[in-house]
């Protein structure tokens, strides 16, 4: 049996499923999910990411990680946390890039979240050498100061999709028609959540509402707002939600959601006005697109030292990779960054407060 006709079997049997239910159990069903039963990274995977297309993306985050940790004071012990790692490739580079900075790595007890069994597996044995432990919730972060990244997690959290109808909304749904899944909308319903929108949308005009990234980053704020630290976040979207951003990926290619559930990654845009809503016990940075922040910390630089010991193809993927991650056409302008430190506490660099 399929995923889909799970789905199907399902749906036919209790009627018309949520979006946010829909996409979970795509991503982490415990047998067929994407995440759960595939290696999705990579360029024979379905999608690459930034620690994926360059050492440098990690190294640098890394470098303002620590250089945090040196304008706190150094704390001898602290919890260096991510967010969905994937391969643990961009904790991997953090660490090496970190280790130039004494004492750093030392003092660093690495745990990662991580909903994946067969993704935690890879990420021991890349870390292998740094005792990595795992959490299943933020709620477990070990109360001290806290460095903590996040490179597209939140757009793989479940998201719920609204229409407007009047002062009202439907909520969109996943469905059955002729034997296939199909999208439709629910009955017309007030809510109170978004009032808010009422004031910069139309009627037909589609909201997006992530409903499980605002406790996780309150939790991670309350952390490093009561023990100092810092959490660096990088993702695509844009300040509040507009318009349908459901995609789904595979082999490199866009398609529709419902085509393949399991098989194909399904993301949907940040909304980082809620992200920051939730992170109101620390100072957040202002929203940065990623290619400005690399820049200002000195990724030409850093990309002139790598290119002077390369050659031909490894050359020619370096300098292409530079520019994915940073020109504005590519990852630079679509990527944003931000980061969280205690009230009073000096921002990252590259980023302003
Ligand atoms: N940060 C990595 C991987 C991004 S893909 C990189 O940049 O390459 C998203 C990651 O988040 C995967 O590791 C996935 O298994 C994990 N993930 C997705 N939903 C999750 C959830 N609800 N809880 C914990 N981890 C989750």
């Amino acid at each position: 049996m399929s995923l889909r006709d799970v789905l199907i079997a399902q749906i036919t049997d209790q009627g018309p499923m949520r979006l946010d239910h829909y996409i979970s159990t795509c991503l982490l069903h415990p047998a067929m999910g994407y995440y759960t039963s595939r290696q999705p990274f990579g360029a024979r995977g379905d999608f690459v990411t930034a620690p994926e297309i360059s050492q440098m993306f990690g190294e640098l985050a890394g470098l303002a990680l620590a250089q945090s940790w040196l304008d706190q004071g150094t704390p001898a012990r602290f919890t260096l946390a991510e967010l969905g790692p994937g391969r643990g490739t961009l904790m991997a580079d953090i660490l090496r890039a970190g280790a130039k900075v004494a004492g750093f790595v030392q003092a660093a007890q690495i745990t990662l979240l991580e909903a994946s069994p067969a993704l935690r597996a890879v990420q021991a044995q890349t870390l292998a050498h740094h005792a990595p432990c795992w959490i299943d919730s933020v709620e477990d972060l070990p109360e001290q100061p806290t460095y903590l990244v996040a490179n597209e997690f939140f757009d793989a959290l479940p998201i719920r999709q609204f229409v407007r109808d009047g002062a009202r909304w439907r909520e969109r749904q996943v469905g059955v028609t002729g034997g296939a899944l199909a999208f439709g909308l629910g009955p017309a319903q007030v809510q109170p959540a978004f009032a808010h929108r009422l004031e910069d949308t139309a009627n037909g005009d589609l909201i997006e509402d992530c409903a499980a990234a605002a406790p996780i980053l309150s939790t991670v704020a309350q952390r490093i707002a009561t023990h100092g630290g810092a959490a660096l976040v990088f993702d695509y979207g844009d300040w509040r939600s507009l318009g349908d951003t459901v995609q789904a990926v595979q082999n490199h290619q866009p398609m529709d959601p419902l085509e393949a559930p399991g098989q194909a990654d399904l993301t949907a845009h940040v909304d980082f006005e809620a992200l920051l809503a939730a992170c109101t016990a620390c100072t957040p940075s202002r929203i940065t697109p990623q290619g400005v922040f690399l820049e200002r910390l000195g990724i030409t630089a850093r990309a002139q030292a790598l290119a002077a010991k390369l050659e031909g193809e490894a050359l020619t993927a370096h300098i292409a990779a530079h520019r994915r991650l940073t020109h504005p056409q590519e990852m630079g302008n679509l990527f944003k960054t931000f980061a969280i430190v205690p009230k009073g506490a000096a921002m990252l660099p590259g980023l302003d407060i």
